[in-house]
């Protein structure tokens, strides 16, 4: 987020091209204008949501799914200064009670 820089699944990328142009862009470049203008607030809070309809036009759903044979599925995980996309083997471990915190603000992952 510092670095105003997304990275993007380039095997989920091709295979779901338009989704991704759709959803998944709308939904990561808002979080970084959120970012941006308001710095700290909930992750798909008010300002967020907005962003989606009044920039994008789009519906704001704070999910994505892929189910994708041959790619593994991530969980969106928030600190307070980026968003994680984390394995379901990870994801699987947090809901058992694993906790991971950010190397950089070290604040714990939390799913948004
Ligand atoms: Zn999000
Ligand atoms: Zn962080």
């Amino acid at each position: 987020m510092q670095q105003n820089r997304l990275n993007f699944h380039p095997i989920l990328y091709r295979e779901n091209t338009s989704a991704f142009l759709d959803d998944v862009v709308p939904h990561e470049v808002s979080h970084l204008l959120v970012w941006t203008l308001f710095g700290r607030v909930q992750p798909h809070g008010k300002e967020w949501q907005s962003m989606m309809i009044d920039v994008f036009g789009r519906k704001p759903d704070a999910t994505h799914q892929f189910d994708i044979k041959g790619v593994t599925r991530t969980f969106e995980y928030h600190c307070n200064c980026d968003t994680y996309a984390l394995s379901i083997r990870r994801h699987n471990n947090i809901l058992r009670g694993a906790q991971y915190r950010c190397k950089k603000c070290s604040a714990l992952l939390q799913m948004a």
